[in-house]
């Protein structure tokens, strides 16, 4: 055999790529940067799924009372997760196709108690969502998302900081003239929990009295979006760095944005469903909340309402006996759609280079995650791991398989295992990532590419 058969070749996919592959991958990462762009939280990720749901043809499952094959489907759960599916041509009990992604990424949230006063400043206090470094947060433009409900029922959404003409908010820092003391602490502890407050304001109610700027700043609210002190008591609200989503670089090859995690994956794979027309299998698509906090709740990966939506599926099929949900799940296939830390150059000992992704060389696939002695990995099958290969290699998609770090470096995990604990086949495929979980995050667009087309690829298997 020759020496190019026998070694595998692990190298950047710019190399071998084409003029037309090249406009294409471009073209589709434009289309990301823009979805990027209206889509910075859960919610928002919600309505933006929900209308391309709609231009390609999906029906709501609740308005529907018969399914057929060909048909396309979602369900939306409390506004934050939505399951999405094409109806196969084999019986769903010889399993679906599945990929999962997550849609909520770290951020700041506001108290329900945030407003405050002090020293003549307003600010609203914030509790962290997911695994930030906290320093990475002060300093920045921030902006504010989310969703304040009445007691009548009244829902009121709010986004402000990120048009043009908007102002933005911000915590701030000590100057490093004062911070002797503070640059001794560790960065795990340099800034405090509670000392992320958000500056909001600096003018005084024009009356007399205390707190009179957190008084103008409930004055300023109530004008804008008729609320009171006490409607923050039922509101959602999250501040999200205030950055577009941009393309990095001389060569425009890199995408920098918020939320990359895991909103990469939830983009290529729901786009990758749109494009599924009477598959052979039934393909879904789901995209879960609350993965960063550990696929809790509600909304998030572990609760039941996956098994309601794939009984719906069922009762609606006409197919729907004892036990079947059970037989569905043992015999589907999953990609637990996630991103993977990709090897900085600058912090390269944390990887271990034979065994970690690079950017720009494809498709990440992860056969286990877990940390130190694999605990709670969800480790994939060699033979399922083969099946994956299989499609990847029939149709010259470039991938890497790799691990989180170093062995008893660390470690992660995601929505993964959840499936898995049900029966199915899964394995971690994704996009890797630099600056994973702060403010803004770096891809490549090469692997954005890939990711999209081995979705495409595994729906179509
Ligand atoms: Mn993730
Ligand atoms: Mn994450």
């Amino acid at each position: 055999m020759e020496k190019d058969e026998l070694l595998m070749k692990r190298e950047s996919g710019w190399k071998s790529i084409n003029e037309s592959e090249k406009e294409e991958i471009f073209k589709l990462s434009d289309e990301y940067i823009s979805f990027m762009n209206k889509s910075k939280t859960e919610r928002e990720v919600v309505k933006s799924v929900i209308s391309l749901l709609e231009e390609n043809n999906y029906k709501n499952i609740c308005d529907v009372d018969l399914l057929n094959k060909g048909d396309k489907v979602y369900f939306i759960n409390k506004n934050k997760n939505v399951f999405a599916a094409v109806i196969g041509e084999e019986a769903i009990e010889n399993g679906i196709n599945l990929i999962g992604a997550h849609i909520d990424s770290p951020r700041l949230d506001l108290k329900p108690n945030p407003l405050y006063e002090d020293s003549n400043l307003a600010y609203f206090k914030t509790h962290y969502y997911g695994g930030i470094k906290k320093y990475q947060w002060t300093t920045i433009p921030l902006a504010i998302h989310g969703t304040i409900i009445k007691t009548n029922g009244e829902k009121i959404d709010i986004s402000i900081g990120e048009d043009e003409n908007d102002p933005i908010f911000t915590i701030t820092d000590l100057l490093p003239h004062l911070a002797m003391d503070q640059m001794k602490k560790s960065l795990n502890n340099a800034i405090d929990g509670e000392d992320l407050n958000l500056l909001i304001g600096s003018i005084p109610f024009n009356s007399e009295g205390e707190d009179l700027v957190k008084l103008n700043i409930l004055n300023i609210l109530n004008k804008k979006y008729g609320i009171k002190e006490v409607d923050f008591l039922s509101s959602e609200i999250e501040l999200v760095p205030a950055f577009k989503a941009r393309s990095l670089g001389f060569d425009e090859s890199m995408v920098a944005a918020y939320g990359q995690d895991d909103k990469v994956c939830a983009f290529t794979s729901i786009k990758a469903l749109l494009e599924i027309d009477n598959p052979k299998n039934t393909c879904v698509c789901i995209l879960a909340d609350k993965e960063e906090i550990g696929s809790v709740g509600n909304t998030g990966m572990a609760s039941n309402a996956f098994t309601y939506f794939i009984s719906e599926l069922l009762n609606k099929l006409n197919q729907n006996t004892t036990n079947m949900i059970d037989k569905v799940y043992m015999n589907s296939k999953m990609l637990s759609a996630d991103v993977d830390a990709g090897v900085d150059p600058i912090y390269k000992n944390v990887s271990e280079l034979n065994n970690a992704s690079f950017i720009g060389y494809g498709v990440t696939l992860n056969k286990y995650t877990g940390s130190r002695g694999k605990s709670g990995a969800s480790d994939a099958n060699a033979e399922y791991m083969a099946h994956i290969r299989n499609i990847l290699e029939k149709n010259n998609i470039k991938y890497q398989v790799s691990e989180l770090g170093k062995v008893d470096i660390g470690g992660g995990g995601t929505i993964a295992y959840i499936l898995a604990d049900k029966g199915m086949e899964v394995v971690d495929c994704g996009v890797p990532v630099l600056s994973m979980h702060a403010p803004y995050e770096v891809v490549s667009k090469y692997d954005i590419y890939s990711a999209y087309r081995c979705y495409s690829e595994f729906y179509k298997s």
